[in-house]
C-alpha cells in the first residue's frame, strides 16, 4: 500500500493495461532501434520487457517503419509477449496512420506532439489523428515537449505578457504555454469526439524544477491521467539522479500515472537501464514492490575488510538470480528486506528493522555476525562459510513466510 494517495484521474484502458489513480503506476519504456528493423526492434522490445517494462513506445517515423509495426506485434505475440506497443508520431502521423491502417491497429496508444504535427495544417492534420483515435478505439497521449513546444501559442502569450504592467519572466511564459498547449489539445481532441478516458496528457522539460511547476499545474487544472518523466535527461548518474529528483515530489503528491526515466544509454549499452531505474524510483518510495531490497551502511573508519562490500554484492546477486522462480512460487517476496552492515554501531539496530540481517564485525570487534530474524537474535555466524549459511537462512524465510502457489501440470 503506498503511502502517498493518488490524484484522482479518468482510466484509460492502453491496450489491457490501465492506467489512472485507481490502478498501480505503470512502466513505461522506448526502444531506440529503427522501427523498420524487425528483428532488432522485437529482441529490445523482449529485453524491455523482461526488465519490467509494462507499456513499450516505438518511433513511427516513415513508410518503413508503419509497414514494420503489425510484423513486430505479430513477432512478439508468437513469442509470447502480449506488451501494448505505442507509436510515437512527429509530423507525419495523420499521414501514415491514414495509408497504413494495419499499423494503426495494431498501436495501443498514439502519441501525439501538438507541437509537431505540422507546421500549415496543425489543427486539420491533429483532428486526423483524432479521427483515426476515434475509429479504432484508441487512446492518445497528447504530450508537450518544451524543445517543440507551439511557437504560435508561445509568442501568443509571449505578446500577451509583454503588455503586462507586471510581466512574468519568459521562463514562465513557457511553462505556462506548455500547461495551455496540453490542455488545449486535450480540450480540442474532445471537441472532435476523443472521449475524455481515451486521453493521456504528458509536458515533458528537461529542468527539473520547472518540470515540478508544469506537472503540479496540469494536475490541478485537469482529470487526465498524467505521464511522468524528465525528458532527455542525460547520460548515466547525471540522468538518474536528475530524474528521481524531479519525479520523487510528484510522486508524493499523488501526481502521475505512469513514469518513463529517459536516460541517455551508453554506446552499445543496455537500453533496459531505464527500466530498472524506473523500478528502483517507485520501489524507493513505496509506491510498488518489484524485488526484495538490500539495506547496507556505506563502511567506514570501523569496517574491518572488503567482505561487508563483496557480501552486499552477492546477497543482492543472489536474491536477483532467484527472482524469476520466487517471484511465481512465493507471491509477497518482492517486499521481503535484507540488511548487511558492516559493524556494531548501527548493524544490529538496522538487522532488526528489515525482515533478515547480518551484522559483520568491526574492526576489533569480536570477529562473529549475529543474524537478526523479523527483529529477534536468530543465530551467530563466523568462518569462511558465513555467506553461503546466510544465503540459506534467507531461502529457508521465503519458503516459510511466502505463501507458495500450487502450480497446475
Ligand atoms: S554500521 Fe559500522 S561500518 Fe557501517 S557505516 Fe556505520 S559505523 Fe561504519
Amino acid at each position: 500500500m503506498s503511502h502517498w494517495p493518488r490524484r484522482k484521474t479518468f482510466h484509460v484502458n492502453v491496450g489491457g493495461v490501465a492506467i489512472g489513480s485507481d490502478y498501480p503506476l505503470v512502466i513505461q519504456s522506448m526502444t531506440d532501434t529503427d522501427t523498420s528493423d524487425v528483428e532488432s526492434t522485437v529482441e529490445q522490445i523482449k529485453r524491455l520487457v523482461d526488465a519490467g517494462s509494462e507499456i513499450v513506445r516505438i518511433t513511427v517515423n516513415n513508410d518503413e517503419a508503419a509497414k514494420s509495426v503489425s510484423s513486430i506485434k505479430i513477432r512478439l505475440i508468437d513469442d509470447g509477449v502480449s506488451v501494448p506497443l505505442v507509436g510515437d508520431f512527429h509530423y507525419n502521423g495523420h499521414l501514415l496512420l491514414k495509408q497504413y491502417p494495419e499499423c494503426a491497429t495494431a498501436l495501443a496508444k498514439y502519441r501525439i506532439n501538438p507541437g509537431n504535427v505540422g507546421s500549415k495544417h496543425r489543427d486539420a492534420n491533429f483532428q486526423k489523428i483524432i479521427e483515426v483515435a476515434i475509429h479504432n478505439d484508441t487512446p492518445v497521449r497528447i504530450g508537450v515537449n518544451w524543445g517543440s513546444l507551439d511557437q504560435r501559442l508561445l509568442a501568443e502569450a509571449m505578446d500577451i505578457n509583454a503588455g503586462k504592467s507586471l510581466p512574468k519572466s519568459s521562463d514562465q511564459v513557457v511553462i505556462d504555454t506548455i500547461v495551455e498547449s496540453a490542455l488545449r489539445s486535450a480540450e480540442l481532441a474532445e471537441e472532435i469526439g476523443l472521449a475524455q478516458d481515451m486521453i493521456i496528457l504528458s509536458a515533458k522539460v528537461s529542468a527539473v524544477p520547472e518540470l515540478i511547476q508544469v506537472y503540479q499545474r496540469l494536475a490541478s487544472k485537469c482529470e487526465y491521467p498524467l505521464h511522468l518523466g524528465l525528458t532527455e535527461a542525460g547520460l548515466g548518474l547525471k540522468g538518474v539522479v536528475s530524474t528521481s529528483t524531479a519525479v520523487a515530489p510528484l510522486l508524493i503528491q499523488g501526481i502521475g500515472d505512469t513514469l518513463r526515466v529517459s536516460l541517455t544509454p551508453q554506446p552499445n549499452g543496455n537500453r533496459a537501464e531505464e527500466v530498472l531505474v524506473a523500478k528502483q524510483v517507485l520501489q524507493s518510495l513505496q509506491i510498488r514492490s518489484f524485488e526484495p531490497q538490500v539495506t547496507s551502511c556505506p563502511g567506514c573508519g570501523r569496517t574491518s575488510s572488503t567482505l561487508f562490500q563483496e557480501m552486499t554484492l552477492e546477497i543482492q546477486d543472489y536474491i536477483r538470480m532467484n527472482m524469476p522462480v520466487w517471484s511465481n512460487e512465493y507471491p509477497g517476496v518482492e517486499e521481503m528486506t535484507v540488511a548487511v552492515m558492516g559493524c556494531v554501531v548501527n548493524g544490529p539496530g538496522e538487522s532488526k528493522h528489515a525482515n533478515l540481517g547480518i551484522s559483520l564485525p568491526g574492526n576489533a570487534e569480536d570477529p562473529k555476525a549475529p543474524v537478526y530474524v523479523d527483529g529477534q537474535h536468530h543465530t551467530t555466524l563466523s568462518g569462511e562459510g558465513l555467506v553461503q549459511e546466510f544465503k540459506g537462512i534467507i531461502e529457508d524465510y521465503v519458503a516459510d513466510n511466502f505463501k507458495k502457489v500450487e502450480q497446475n501440470v
